[in-house]
């Protein structure tokens, strides 16, 4: 039995890869690229402790926060605390990660922009130490 599961708008999908996310994050394909949509979008779990890597997009991205709570940071500013219902729109080339918290899971829907075949750079992990000053901020 997975009480998550079985409130869930979505389903979970699949594991995304270490390689560019700290932790469990889950992606559940929702709309592809198409002949007539430049975005893909999709339903993204973060579990406890899980965030994306520090990254940009070259046309940006919204993301929609469906369930739980977590974070949003810009490199050079402050994380911003978003929980379910809240919006963020993401400019592009702006340096930044999301994920959850180190006390809450968190899911979005992330609506993807692509610059032609392109719609993120991976950068580095967020570090332990860039997580915990995002959970410890007032
Ligand atoms: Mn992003």
């Amino acid at each position: 039995m997975d009480k998550v599961n079985t409130i869930s708008l979505f389903p979970k999908g699949e594991k995304l890869p270490n390689e560019w996310f700290t932790g469990e994050a889950f992606l559940s394909p929702l709309v592809s690229k198409d002949k007539n949509n430049e975005f893909s979008a999709g339903a993204v779990t973060f579990e406890i402790d899980a965030r994306t890597n520090w990254h940009t997009h070259p046309k940006g991205q919204v993301l929609i926060v469906i369930e739980g709570s977590g974070f949003y940071q810009e490199k050079g500013k402050a994380a911003r605390a978003i929980t379910k219902g809240d919006v963020v729109n993401i400019p592009e080339n702006v340096e930044h990660w999301h994920g959850a918290s180190a006390k809450t899971s968190m899911t979005h829907i992330a609506i993807t922009n692509f610059k032609e075949d392109v719609q993120v750079t991976w950068l580095k992990p967020v570090t332990n130490e860039e997580f915990n000053q995002a959970n410890n901020q007032k």
